[in-house]
């Protein structure tokens, strides 16, 4: 009688544990295996996110036809993405100097502030928030959209350390990633922390 209690017991408990197993089977056994609508679909993804978020860099995706031969699409997929990465990494951008702003859009004190000094002038935040509507809020590098000055970030034309100004024709705004890309010191280290990097391995994930 006893025996027969535990047995009983065991058995529910095995059935408990294997209950999920039977549930989720389907999720189980054919995860990770992408299959090739999958991949088309991914390829058409990468490239709108590319287009739509980053429109000033262009991109080469011979990488697509130069990995045909290899069957694991994961692998695939993660290999076109790190090259995608790198292009963006590697895009040739020259600092120019930037549009004016009419004088009228200006203050008194706007150009004794603008003086090249070592402390950014009390003004700053002004001038960063009138170069970003002067940009439609747009990255200066990639082209992508900055609708928070929070996350907006600037660089100069001309260096303020080699004697260029605060006017707004020397300041330029950039997204975080193009002002990683700016001041990498370490390119992989740079390249894997980019935000789009995320954003692109994501596109895997998420299918
Ligand atoms: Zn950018």
């Amino acid at each position: 009688m006893r025996l027969d209690i535990e047995f009983i017991i065991y058995a529910s408990l095995l059935i408990v544990c294997l209950l999920p197993l039977y549930i989720y089977r389907k999720k189980i056994f054919s995860s990770s295996k992408p299959q090739k609508g999958d991949f088309d679909a991914f390829l058409k993804d990468l490239k709108i996110h590319m287009k739509t978020n980053h429109p000033k860099i262009d991109i080469d995706y011979s990488i697509i036809e130069k990995t045909k031969n290899e069957s694991n699409l994961t692998f695939r997929e993660t290999f076109i993405i790190e090259k995608v990465v790198e292009q963006f990494f590697n895009f040739e951008y020259n600092k120019k100097t930037q549009p004016s702003v009419p004088r009228d859009k200006l203050w008194v004190n706007y150009d004794e502030k603008s003086i090249p000094s070592a402390k950014l002038p009390s003004d700053w935040q002004q001038r960063k928030e009138l170069a970003s509507r002067r940009d439609n809020k747009c990255c200066n590098r990639c082209g992508c959209n900055l609708p928070s000055l929070n996350e907006t970030y600037t660089t100069f034309v001309k260096d303020i350390k080699d004697g260029g100004s605060y006017t707004l024709e020397n300041i330029i705004i950039l997204c975080i990633d193009c002002n990683k890309v700016l001041n990498s010191t370490n390119p992989k280290n740079t390249m894997d922390s980019l935000i789009l990097n995320d954003k692109l391995l994501h596109l895997i994930k998420t299918k």
